[in-house]
């Protein structure tokens, strides 16, 4: 999914327009809007790119403007890596649970119920 986004958003940066750079700070002209690209912040106006993880179209654009890959800008939580290492331990077996020991400890029970104020609903 990340790929598809990242490579959807690749396209769309082709009608971006890096109108001013500081030195992470951009303004990105798309169509009639501006929006306020941090790379170091990992932060855009429009907000797509803290939302999915994955560089909008903006901070692509500003991405290339650096002659960066924006690859390698995607959050790491979308990497093979992450998702192995995840996954990368074993659930132990336990018993049947009438094996379990019992406790000692009082039962949870739910609270007593209590009349709230004001008029009772009318049945319909
Ligand atoms: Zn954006």
């Amino acid at each position: 999914m990340a790929r598809r986004i990242l490579e959807e958003n690749k396209e769309l940066s082709n009608r971006c327009h890096v109108q001013w750079n500081g030195v992470h700070g951009f303004e990105i002209r798309d169509g009639g809007f501006t929006f306020v690209v941090h790379l170091d912040k990992k932060y855009c106006d429009c907000r797509l790119w803290m939302l999915r993880g994955v560089p909008c179209p903006h901070a692509v654009c500003a991405y290339y403007y650096l002659n960066q890959d924006p690859d390698a800008h995607v959050e790491h939580w979308y990497r093979k890596e992450t998702f192995l290492k995840a996954y990368s331990h074993f659930i132990q077996p336990i018993t049947n649970m009438r094996m379990w020991p019992e406790t000692t400890n009082p039962s949870i029970e739910p609270p007593v119920p209590r009349k709230m104020p004001g008029r009772p609903k009318k049945k319909e």
